[in-house]
């Protein structure tokens, strides 16, 4: 739980990304909503692996919870207003509709297992097949040779994705404000013209 924010740069830069195909606010807090696991674990398993309490860190549960998450967030009413109210302060345009609130709960979630397997040895991607992490085995070494490095990169690129997350989210504010501008003068001048028109007849 106290990496969950780290998330949400690679989460925030690849919603932003493909903004055209994510529902954004689902994808980032789909972060925060699988990380419950943690806290479920910390209430109801003290001392059992943090990421094993509701097997939520899977690829096949994670995708189940992730499609009841994104209906979830489409369903419930105050959920679906706290997604359009926080695009709509961003200033970046935005529709819920329910297909796409689903798949980016299932693509979220599995967005913050691919961070967590690499970083948690106790993340259980496969699991029923397979009760160990082979992900984080493969990437850390026969001898664990590369696990403080391999921490240390996780947490470096989650780091260097919010800043390029903050940059990006500039350009693209930028880039929305200058075309609204636009379209409201080009709407402006053929107001003008229609009122021209009927003046002069
Ligand atoms: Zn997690």
């Amino acid at each position: 739980m106290p990496y969950t924010p780290y998330h949400f740069g690679p989460s925030g830069l690849a919603a932003l990304a493909f903004r055209r195909w994510i529902d954004v606010p689902v994808f980032v807090l789909a972060n925060v909503a699988i990380d419950c696991e943690v806290i479920l674990d910390w209430i109801f398993q003290p001392g059992w692996p943090v990421h094993q309490a509701a097997h939520f860190h899977t690829l096949i549960f994670g995708a189940l919870f992730g499609a009841v998450y994104g209906a979830a967030m489409y369903g419930i009413r105050p959920l679906r207003l706290l997604c359009e109210w926080s695009m709509s302060w961003s200033g970046l345009p935005y529709r819920a509709i329910m297909t796409r609130m689903i798949l980016s709960g299932i693509l979220g979630v599995w967005a913050h297992i691919a961070v967590d397997c690499i970083h948690h040895e106790d993340v259980q991607l496969l699991w029923p097949f397979r009760l160990d992490n082979p992900v984080w085995k493969w990437m850390v070494g026969a001898r664990l040779e590369h696990l403080h490095d391999l921490r240390n990169w996780v947490v470096t690129t989650c780091i260097a994705c919010w800043c390029g997350m903050a940059i990006y989210y500039g350009w693209l504010v930028d880039v929305f404000s200058v075309r609204k501008q636009r379209i409201e003068a080009i709407r402006k001048a053929r107001r003008n013209t229609v009122e021209n028109v009927l003046a002069n007849n």
